[in-house]
C-alpha cells in the first residue's frame, strides 16, 4: 500500500485548508480508496476524491485549481465522514475553489453570491417584489378552508422560528412555501420571515468564498438577536 504524505513547501492548499478538531496535525494518505467508494461523483469526468487529495499532497495545486475537478463535488462530505485518516477532503476542495479566479467559477455560482452580498438575495430580488410575492402566496393560502386567518409574519420579533429561504420558492416554487406555511398554521408554530436579506442559500460556501460566506452567515445571526429567536430553519 503506498502512502502519500504531505509536501507542506509547496502545497498552499494544504497549509489554508482549515482542518478538523478530529484531524492528527499531519495528514497522510493510504490511498485505501474508501472515499472514492462512496462518493457519488467518483468516475465522472476523471473526478476521485483521492485524486484530490494526493495532488495536493504532492503539491500539485496550480494543476488542480485550473482542473474543474474541485467544481464537480457536490459537498456532501461522505468521503470525509469515511476516510479512516480523517482527512478533511472537504475542506482541501472548497479552498481549492477558492484559488479559483472569480470570472471563472462555473456556472451561475458567483454571480449569486455578488447578487446575495448586494441585494439580500440570490436573485437580486428588490425588497418591495419580495414582499409583495410573499404577501400573494399568503393570501392565496388564505382563501383556502381552515386558513381564513392566515397571514405571513414578516419581520415579527419575538416569534420562535426563523423561515429563511431558498430563492427559488420565491422565484419559481411558490407551493412549496404554502406546504410549509400550512404545517406551521396547524401546529401554531411562531415564526417570521425577515424582510430583507431572507436568502438561506449560502453560495459562498459552494464558491469557496469565505469572506462571503461568513457575510452570510451573520446576516442570519443578526436576525436571530434583532428579533429574539430561539430556532432556525434552513432550507439545505
Ligand atoms: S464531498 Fe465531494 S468528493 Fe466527497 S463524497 Fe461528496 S461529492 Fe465526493
Ligand atoms: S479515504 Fe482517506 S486515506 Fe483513504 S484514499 Fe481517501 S483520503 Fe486517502
Amino acid at each position: 500500500m503506498e502512502i502519500c504524505t504531505p509536501d507542506n513547501t509547496t502545497s498552499s492548499i494544504l497549509q489554508s485548508a482549515p482542518r478538523r478538531p478530529v484531524d492528527s496535525p499531519t495528514p497522510l494518505c493510504l490511498s485505501c480508496g474508501t472515499c472514492s467508494a462512496g462518493c457519488p461523483i467518483t468516475g465522472q469526468s476523471g473526478f476521485d476524491p483521492r485524486k484530490i487529495v494526493q495532488m495536493v499532497l504532492a503539491g500539485r495545486d496550480k494543476e488542480l485549481v485550473k482542473s474543474n475537478l474541485p467544481w464537480l463535488c457536490t459537498l456532501c462530505g461522505k468521503c470525509e465522514y469515511a476516510c479512516p485518516m480523517g482527512i478533511n477532503i472537504i475542506s482541501i476542495i472548497r479552498t481549492a475553489r477558492g484559488l479559483v479566479d472569480r470570472d471563472k467559477v462555473p456556472g451561475q455560482i458567483h454571480k449569486g453570491v455578488e447578487l446575495g452580498l448586494k441585494t439580500g438575495n440570490n436573485l437580486g430580488l428588490p425588497q418591495e417584489d419580495f414582499t409583495f410575492i410573499i404577501e400573494d402566496v399568503g393570501e392565496e393560502l388564505s382563501a383556502e378552508s381552515g386558513f381564513e386567518d392566515f397571514m405571513v409574519p414578516i419581520d415579527k420579533k419575538g416569534a420562535r422560528m426563523l423561515h429563511t429561504l431558498h430563492n427559488k420558492l420565491v422565484n419559481t416554487q411558490n407551493e412549496d412555501l404554502v406546504h410549509w406555511w400550512k404545517i406551521f398554521h396547524v401546529a401554531s408554530e411562531s415564526w417570521t420571515i425577515p424582510s430583507v436579506n431572507w436568502e438561506g442559500v449560502n453560495w459562498g460556501l459552494f464558491s469557496g468564498d469565505n469572506d462571503a460566506m461568513k457575510t452570510f452567515v451573520d446576516r442570519i445571526a443578526h436576525h436571530m438577536q434583532a428579533l429574539e429567536l430561539s430556532c432556525l430553519m434552513y432550507p439545505e
